[in-house]
């Protein structure tokens, strides 16, 4: 690995600057949700069984260089010091003394750096203001590793560097799926539209031997190849995108699944009535909203083969019933099989979490990503400037 972890680093008496993600949901003064401050319990807790004293750095929502008195991270340090079980020093924006104070005993969390304008500028002085305040930097938050911000980019540069548990852990997940992965490799691509996720397809062609297209944007797949698609979502103007991926798939070798049959329906509602048809047999006056069948048995049978799977994207409208069913089924399978240790199995996305939960799923797959646009963006191939600085 390029970058270091925290057993390479000396935490003997060094303050450590650990940049983390606890960009927590809150409603009336309460953290409603602890998943992201749970997640950094253990680089915490590691720094400090070295020797080491801990200085948290994290955003808070979108304050845009001002100071949002909602949005301070005053409100979250309660939350962050049940956790930990330690006591959390919350910093205002001045910094000031309560770093030289800092005792062995309290944690300090940094107020919200993006109430200064430095931060998402990638500023190199407010950078080394950050800098001065401890020894060594750790970057705990993969989830904000896709943007060049002064506390992810700039200060790597300035202060012995390395990647925190979560971090590693999250590296090593990616890169065993889709750096050096075990093959046959398959990707599941689905959601609602091409035109989000045209530099996913291009980077998975290069590099899967099997990539499933399912969700809406296989409409503009199957439009593409002049099928009429009613009145299904469907991207009309991107199909000579769709017929270029296609022909790079086949230059690449990489098998591409489309759906072999559909799930169509006049409305777009609970338990609507759907009906299951041939791939070129939606109505007019109907919608695809989901695969059928025999296209899951076949994804299901690439599957059984595959030894490493990467998804994002349901195959259908997964957030009504019945046009959950292809996803469940899929998703079930993948679980099944990354349990019984065929099939390394990683995911991400914001709509892709959630549908793996409600199909009972995300637990037995291998790696589920919370990082939402950092996961998107290594999907695309793209180098990560947080991860990057890190090297
Ligand atoms: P993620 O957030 O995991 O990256 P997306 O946001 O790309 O996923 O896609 C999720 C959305 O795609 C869901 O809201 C789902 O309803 C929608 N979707 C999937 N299939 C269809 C379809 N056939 N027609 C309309 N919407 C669809
Ligand atoms: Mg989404």
């Amino acid at each position: 690995m390029p970058w270091k972890t925290l057993d390479d680093m000396d935490f003997a008496r060094k303050r450590a600057l650990v940049r983390v993600d606890i960009n927590v949901p809150v409603e009336d003064g309460e953290v409603t949700d602890t998943t992201r401050i749970d997640r950094i319990i253990p680089t915490v807790e590691d720094i400090r069984a070295k020797g080491g004293k801990v200085i948290l750095m994290a955003h808070f929502g979108r304050p845009k260089g001002q100071v949002v008195p909602e949005m301070s991270l005053e409100i979250i340090a309660p939350a962050v010091a049940d956790a930990l079980g330690l006591p959390v020093t919350w910093v205002n924006s001045d910094y000031g003394d309560a770093v030289a104070e800092m005792t062995d005993d309290e944690v300090l969390l940094l107020e919200n750096l993006r109430f200064n304008p430095g931060e998402e500028k990638n500023d190199e002085a407010f950078a080394k203001r950050l800098a001065s305040l401890g020894d060594i930097y750790v970057n705990d938050a993969f989830s904000a590793a896709h943007r060049a911000h002064a506390s992810t980019e700039a200060i790597a540069h300035l202060l012995p560097s390395c990647a925190g548990r979560l971090m590693a852990e999250e590296l090593r997940a990616l890169e065993k799926a889709l750096g050096t992965p075990d093959r046959p490799v398959m990707a599941v691509v689905g959601g609602a539209k091409v035109s989000t996720k045209l530099d996913l397809l291009g980077n998975l062609v290069g590099k899967v031997d099997h990539l499933v297209i399912g969700g809406g944007m296989a409409n503009t797949f199957l439009a593409a190849q002049g099928i009429d698609v009613g009145k299904s979502l469907c991207e009309h103007d991107l199909a000579d995108t769709a017929r270029d991926i296609l022909a790079k798939a086949e230059a690449a070798g990489c098998e591409i699944v489309l759906p072999r049959d559909i799930v169509v329906a006049r409305e777009f509602k609970e338990h609507a009535e759907g009906q299951t048809v041939a791939p070129d047999a939606c109505p007019a006056d109907a919608m695809i909203l989901d695969a059928g069948p025999e296209t899951v048995a076949y994804i299901n049978q690439v599957m059984e083969a595959a030894k490493t799977l990467v998804w994002n994207g349901p195959l259908g409208a997964f957030e009504i019933a019945p046009f959950d069913a292809a996803t469940n089924a899929a998703a079930s399978h993948a679980a099944a099989l990354s349990k019984a240790g065929s099939l390394i199995s990683v995911a991400g996305g914001g709509d892709t979490v959630a549908a793996l939960n409600k199909a009972g799923a995300a637990d037995d797959f291998t790696y589920i990503s919370t990082a939402g646009g950092a996961f998107l963006e290594w999907m695309e191939g793209k180098t990560l400037p947080g991860i990057a600085a890190l090297g």
